[in-house]
């Protein structure tokens, strides 16, 4: 009751289907060099580094938000030309999400006030 659960259907509500799939196919390569999860309560921060086209290195920001309907929003920025819930955002999303399927995600304690369930990504991948 109190996890944050973003599913993939939360994230196709709120980013275009081009983005959804090409963040896919990132995160597939390898393309995110770095992320990280920080819970704080409802909410949670999601911070990453993703390798774009040449040699640019995308900087994204996502602030996961759930509400009274289970609605997990994604308010994710990037340093990238689109700027907003782009492909980068869906790659550190879905790296996170990986992680937390191999049990190597942030845990409780790292931020502090999180609770042991709480859960930031449902794991959908595949
Ligand atoms: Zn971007």
């Amino acid at each position: 009751m109190s996890s944050l659960l973003l599913s993939p259907s939360d994230l196709l509500d709120q980013i275009s289907t081009g983005f959804y799939r090409r963040g896919v196919d990132y995160q597939r390569s390898g393309r995110v060099l770095s992320s990280a999860t920080q819970h704080r309560g409802w909410s949670a921060i999601v911070t990453g580094r993703v390798s774009g086209s040449g040699d640019h290195v995308y900087t994204v920001y996502v602030q996961l938000e759930r509400d009274a309907h289970d609605f997990v929003s994604v308010d994710g920025d990037c340093s990238c030309p689109v700027g907003y819930n782009c492909k980068h955002v869906v790659a550190v999303l879905l790296e996170e999400a990986q992680k937390r399927d191999a049990g190597t995600a942030v845990g409780p304690g790292e931020g502090g006030a999180a609770s042991p369930d709480n859960t930031l990504l449902e794991t959908w991948a595949s």
